[in-house]
């Protein structure tokens, strides 16, 4: 017997309403009411595989921010989509940062690297003195 599910394709911001209809045996029979052809691939996908692109922060040590946001690549199957975040919570990455810098390889053994999605700095250095310091040497060097 056939089954239809009706989705809201979420690959573009016009949200179109899409009914799959599949056999017994899982096969997509039928789509309708995409608007596009990327609509048709998402819910056959959807009801096959279901996958997402992973978006989160991950700490950076001795950044110019706390953290730098990263996302996984490609697609990963989105029931592994809350082990990833908790994979990127648990990781962190030393400054400086570069879009594109692998942030996790091959995350929880599915073949997809957590990428950086911009740039993070390094923090600018401590000062080597602090301000009396400093003035203490300038006042010496001005009595020579
Ligand atoms: S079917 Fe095409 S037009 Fe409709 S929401 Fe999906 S991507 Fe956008």
């Amino acid at each position: 017997m056939n089954k239809t599910t009706e989705l809201t394709c979420i690959r573009c911001p016009i949200g179109c309403l899409v009914s799959v209809t599949a056999d017994a045996q899982g096969n997509v029979m039928d789509i309708r009411g995409n608007g596009c052809p990327n609509g048709s691939r998402y819910a056959a996908s959807e009801l096959v595989n279901p996958v997402r692109i992973v978006t989160s922060t991950v700490r950076v040590e001795g950044g110019e921010l706390p953290v730098a946001p990263v996302k996984t690549k490609t697609d990963i199957p989105k029931g592994r989509v809350f082990d990833c975040m908790e994979a990127i919570n648990r990781a962190s990455v030393k400054a400086p940062v570069r879009i594109g810098d692998v942030v996790i390889a091959d995350v929880l053994g599915l073949g997809v690297d957590v990428v950086a999605t911009r740039d993070v700095g390094e923090a600018a250095a401590e000062p080597k003195q602090d301000v009396e310091e400093a003035a203490e040497q300038i006042r010496g060097e001005r009595e020579v």
